[in-house]
């Protein structure tokens, strides 16, 4: 996923954004969490040169993510429970069109669950003109749609 992190994080930080989670600090962690693991695309184009798909740093293993999620609940930190549902709605999302490694040895899968031809000079022109494209445009359509929706409900003050 290219552009879908940061509506999907909204989407998700959104639907949550009552009882417990109800939170300024959980909201704005989900959002976070939704597009952090990406920053390691830094590490990937000045240190690695873009030798090493950045899918399989430690920011795109559930593992840590899952980790950080637990220790979340345990210390019972809105800041870390948000940024680890955030990471792994981020490594969910990663998962349609890249590889992501989930669980261990015999019970593991790696995606990707759609393959993405290699159909331009670019790999993100390939993305962009596949129809994977669309859900990444729905994402941003449908947190359009609840973005109004919720400054209606409830207006900034
Ligand atoms: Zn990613």
């Amino acid at each position: 996923m290219i552009i879908g992190h940061l509506p999907a994080g909204y989407l998700l930080a959104s639907a949550l954004d009552r009882s417990f989670f109800r939170d300024p600090v959980m909201f704005w962690a989900i959002m976070a969490g939704a597009v952090v693991p990406d920053l390691d695309m830094l590490w990937f184009h000045v240190v690695d040169g873009g030798a090493v798909h950045h899918h399989t740093y430690l920011t795109h293993d559930p593992t840590l993510w899952a980790a950080i999620l637990f220790f979340g609940l345990v210390l019972t930190s809105r800041l870390l429970i948000g940024v680890a549902l955030g990471a792994l709605l981020h490594m969910v999302l990663d998962t349609i069109a890249g590889p992501v490694s989930w669980g261990w040895g015999d019970f593991s899968f790696s995606g990707p669950l759609v393959i993405v031809p290699p159909t331009q000079d670019h790999w993100v022109m390939s993305f962009v003109l596949h129809w994977i494209m669309l859900i990444e445009l729905a994402l941003w359509g449908i947190a359009g749609v609840v973005f109004v929706m919720r400054r209606k409900l409830e207006p900034m003050e």
